[in-house]
C-alpha cells in the first residue's frame, strides 16, 4: 500500500497547498466551516469501500451489519438533536436533499413558493434553470423594499392567488429569523406543505440559539457542512407520516448507494453538535457575526457608502450593503482576498450591479469560531476589514482591488498575526506550523 505522497504526488502537493492556505488565511465564507479531525477520520475511513443500497436492517447487499449500526445511530442522533419525528442521512448534499423532497411532496408542473435567489433564496427553491425552476411553477416572494426582510404580506397574497402545493422557507444570504409560525399559517391557509431548508442556520438551531424550525415544518432540510460544521452532505427531517416517501424518493427515486464514510462523519457531527463545546462555539458565531455588523455601521464606514442589509444580524452571517459605494461586489471581494481574507461577494436585493460584480459581500463567522476566535479576534478582525473597505473605497474604483500597497501589507501582517494565533490542524502539518 503506497502512500498518498508516492501514488499520487501531484494530488498530494495539491492538497498540501489548500492545507496551507486554510491555516494561513481567514475564512469568513459563510458556508463553510472546519470540520473536526474526528469527522474528517469517519470520512477518510474503510467505509467509503462499501456498498449499502437501502436502508439499516433493509439493506440490497450483504455485509452491510456495521454500516447499519453507523446509519442508525446518526438517524437517531440527528433526530435527538432537532427534536424530529424522522430523518434520511442519505442524501449526497443540501441540492439532493431538497430534490428528494420535493420529488417526494411533489408532482412536476405543481406550484410552489421560495425565496427569490436574487433576495437571498437559493437555487434549488425555484431558480430558472435549476431542477426546482424546470419541473416546478415557480412564484417567488421577495423582501420588501422598506426592511429588506421577508415581506409575509407578499408570501400570503402570492399563496393566496397561486394556491401553491408547496412554501419554501430558507435562505443562503439573509441576516434575520425567519416566522416560521407565520409560514405555517399561510400554508395551511392554502393548503400546502411547508418545508423549511435550514443549510445554513442548522448549527444554530442545534444550540438552541436560533429558533428551530422543526415544530412547523412539515420537512426540514439541511446540509450538514454549514454551521453544523460536520462533512460535506444533507439530511431530511420530516414528520413520521412523510418518511416513507421521504425515504423512496432519496433511495431509488434519485440515489444509488449511500455514502456510509460520509455518514459515519455526519453521525460524529451530530454527537459533537449536542454536546456544551458546541453550544459555546455557536454563541462566539453570533457574537462574531453581530461584532462585525456593529463595526461596519460606525461612521467612518458609513462615510464610505457601505452599509450592512438589514441594520445588523442575528444569524452567523453580515451582508455588507456596497449599493451606494462606488467599491462594487467583486472589487471587496478582491481587497479582502488580497490581505488574507476570504469571503465572497453576494448580489444585495434591488442590487443595481450585474449578479458577476454584485453590491455586496456575504461574510460569515463560523470557520473563525471553529479556529477558535472569540470576541477580541472577531473585533480585530472587524476593524481589519472596515480598514480595508475604506481603503479601497477611497483610493479610486477604476482598477479593482484597489487597496494601497502600504495598507495592504499592514493589514496582511494582522491577518497572519490571527491565523498564527489560533493555529488550524496542526496535527496535519509536518512541521507543526502553519
Ligand atoms: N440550501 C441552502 C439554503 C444553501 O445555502 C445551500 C448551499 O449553499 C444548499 C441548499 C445546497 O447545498 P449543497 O451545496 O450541499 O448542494
Amino acid at each position: 500500500i503506497r502512500p498518498l505522497a508516492q501514488a499520487d504526488p501531484e494530488v498530494e502537493q495539491a492538497i498540501a497547498q489548500e492545507l496551507i492556505r486554510q491555516q494561513s488565511t481567514l475564512e469568513m465564507i459563510a458556508s463553510e466551516n472546519f470540520a473536526p479531525a474526528a469527522v474528517m477520520q469517519a470520512q477518510g475511513s474503510v467505509l467509503t469501500n462499501k456498498y449499502a443500497e437501502g436502508y439499516p436492517g433493509k439493506r440490497y447487499y450483504g455485509g452491510c451489519e456495521h454500516v447499519d449500526v453507523i446509519e442508525q445511530l446518526a438517524i437517531d442522533r440527528v433526530k435527538a438533536l432537532f427534536g424530529a419525528e424522522a430523518a434520511n442521512v442519505q442524501p449526497h448534499s443540501g441540492a439532493q436533499a431538497n430534490a428528494a423532497a420535493m420529488f417526494a411532496l411533489l408532482e412536476p408542473g405543481d406550484t410552489i413558493m421560495g425565496l427569490d435567489l436574487a433576495h437571498g433564496g437559493h437555487l434549488t427553491h425555484g431558480m430558472r434553470i435549476n431542477f426546482s425552476g424546470k419541473l416546478y411553477n415557480v412564484i417567488p416572494y421577495h423582501v420588501s423594499e422598506s426592511d429588506l426582510r421577508v415581506d409575509m404580506a407578499e408570501v400570503e397574497a402570492l399563496a393566496l392567488e397561486h394556491r401553491p402545493k408547496l412554501i419554501v422557507a430558507g435562505w443562503s444570504a439573509y441576516s434575520r429569523h425567519l416566522d416560521f409560525a407565520e409560514f405555517r399559517r399561510i400554508a395551511d391557509l392554502v393548503g400546502a406543505y411547508l418545508m423549511v431548508d435550514m443549510a445554513h442556520f442548522a448549527g444554530l438551531v442545534a444550540a438552541g440559539l436560533h429558533p428551530n424550525p422543526v415544530p412547523y415544518a412539515d420537512v426540514v432540510t439541511t446540509t450538514t457542512h454549514k454551521t453544523l460544521g460536520g462533512p460535506r452532505g444533507g439530511v431530511i427531517l420530516s414528520k413520521e407520516q412523510y418518511a416513507r416517501k421521504i425515504n423512496s424518493a432519496v433511495f431509488p427515486g434519485q440515489q444509488g448507494g449511500p455514502l456510509e464514510h460520509v455518514i459515519a462523519a455526519k453521525a460524529v457531527a451530530f454527537k459533537m453538535a449536542a454536546e456544551p463545546e458546541f453550544q459555546e462555539r455557536q454563541a462566539r458565531v453570533l457574537e462574531g457575526a453581530k461584532l462585525l455588523a456593529e463595526r461596519l455601521l460606525k461612521d467612518d464606514v458609513a462615510a464610505a457608502g457601505i452599509s450592512v442589509v438589514n441594520g445588523g444580524t442575528d444569524v452567523h452571517l453580515v451582508l455588507v450593503d456596497l449599493r451606494h459605494s462606488e467599491l462594487d461586489g467583486q472589487q471587496a471581494e478582491d481587497t479582502l482576498h488580497r490581505i488574507g481574507i476570504t469571503v465572497n461577494r453576494n448580489a444585495v436585493p434591488f442590487d443595481p450591479r450585474p449578479p458577476m460584480v454584485s453590491s455586496g459581500l456575504r461574510i460569515g463567522t463560523p470557520a473563525l469560531a471553529a479556529r477558535g476566535f472569540g470576541a477580541k479576534e472577531f473585533a480585530e478582525v472587524a476593524d481589519i476589514i472596515a480598514t480595508a473597505l475604506i481603503a479601497s473605497a477611497s483610493t479610486g474604483t477604476n482598477s479593482s482591488g484597489t487597496l494601497g500597497d502600504e495598507v495592504a501589507v499592514e493589514l496582511r501582517g494582522r491577518v497572519t498575526a490571527l491565523a498564527e494565533q489560533f493555529p488550524l490542524y496542526p496535527h496535519l502539518s509536518q512541521a507543526g506550523s502553519g
